[in-house]
């Protein structure tokens, strides 16, 4: 349990946002350039895009259509999960393929805080969840974490620092819920068991260990008797367990990404960012597997890359979000088979040699027009 700990939370503060936040065009752009170093040919390339559902997700599917000249391929599904049953139709349909996968969180500039967006076009121009399905996933978990926070109490008696529990968390026979790692906080007794000093009518009071003083710090205990722990709750303390029921639209893929990091995403200023971060981590490894074992990509160049859109609600006279995108990773397969993975900092640099000029974006209102002035054709039933 502990080097996992030690894992998720590297994981988890291995995708930096700072200095890789691209706004949408230039990013696309760049990503577009950077599949031509590559070998990719103009007109030959299919893009495809596994974001949410969410109509604040249209502005960057409307520059992947720009910059790549034709529609994006839907290999996404709600909460930003990768269709991986669909890569036979998308490697069938272009010659050489581009496959973008994000997660997205919503970001306001002007209290910047992360997780919410402004719908202008609700009755009220409310402002609500973004990513709503992972607020969705998370609210049970979150639930748990401040009735966790308010019923274990720290209290001191001179020398002694001990930790009171409630009994709903210790029932070990529950077969959902947040468990605390009693071995950490828990000084073992001198026959090994984690006994508890006193058993209480709701609760029962332990010695705490040395490794959760340390954690802590002894001024977490205050001099006025019982207090609740609170934020002193830290990810490393406890976990939990759930029944993830395969709903038909996710089949819960949502919820297996998050529970493992979910003490970190509970616990952490911005669960909707942390949650949305810790999505586009373990989709980009799940679906990278898929990819380096699909049969359909077999002989063709592939570009696929995951990061994080960042929607910012757009202003009373814009019609567009003012996304942005941080890339986490890349996987690039070339025509003979060679194979790289591209981690954060190494994508980065590729991106930033590129050029914001994309000499072979489509002119999208040009193209509509275009087609206005085409005969009609007619369909004779
Ligand atoms: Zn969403």
């Amino acid at each position: 349990m502990y080097s996992a700990n030690i894992d998720i939370q590297r994981a988890l503060s291995g995708f930096t946002l700072k200095d890789t936040m691209f706004t949408y065009n230039s990013f696309m752009a760049r990503l577009y350039n950077y599949c031509k170093t590559l070998g990719f040919e103009s007109g030959k390339i299919l893009p495809s895009r596994a974001f949410c559902s969410d109509e604040n997700q249209g502005y960057p599917i409307i520059l992947i259509a720009k910059h790549f000249g034709t529609f994006p391929f839907n290999h996404g599904r709600v909460g930003s999960i990768v269709s991986t049953d669909r890569h036979g139709p998308h490697a069938e349909h272009g010659k050489d393929l581009m496959i973008i996968h994000a997660s997205h969180v919503g970001y306001n500039p002007q209290n910047r805080m992360w997780g919410n967006y402004h719908r202008r076009h609700t009755e009220d121009c409310e402002e609500t969840s973004s990513c709503g399905r992972i607020q969705g996933v998370l609210e049970w978990y979150l639930c748990q974490y401040t009735l966790a926070k308010a019923n274990i109490f720290l209290d001191r008696h001179g020398d002694e620092y001990l930790v009171n529990i409630d009994n709903q968390i210790l029932n070990e026979r529950k077969t959902e819920g947040l468990f605390v790692h009693l071995k950490k906080m828990i000084a073992v007794q001198p026959h090994g068991e984690f006994r508890p000093l006193r058993s209480q009518s709701t609760s029962k009071c332990y010695r705490a260990s040395q490794e959760f003083r340390a954690l802590i710090g002894d001024d977490a205990w205050g001099a006025h008797g019982p207090q609740a722990i609170g934020d002193k709750l830290l990810p490393e303390l406890f976990g939990f367990k759930r029944h993830i029921s395969g709903d038909p639209e996710t089949h819960g893929l949502l919820e297996e990404n998050l529970i493992l990091p979910m003490p970190w995403i509970v616990a952490s200023e911005f669960p909707l960012l942390t949650a949305a971060q810790a999505n586009t981590q373990v989709e980009f490894d799940r679906t990278y597997q898929t990819l380096v074992n699909s049969k359909a990509y077999h002989g063709k160049r592939v570009v696929f890359i995951s990061g994080l859109n960042i929607d910012i609600s757009p202003n009373e006279d814009q019609l567009f979000p003012l996304t942005k995108f941080s890339p986490w990773a890349a996987f690039v397969q070339e025509r003979n088979g060679h194979r790289t993975v591209l981690e954060q900092d190494e994508l980065m640099k590729r991106l930033l040699e590129q050029s914001e000029d994309n000499p072979d974006e489509v002119h999208l209102e040009d193209a509509i027009h275009q087609m206005k002035n085409v005969e009609e054709i007619t369909i004779r039933p």
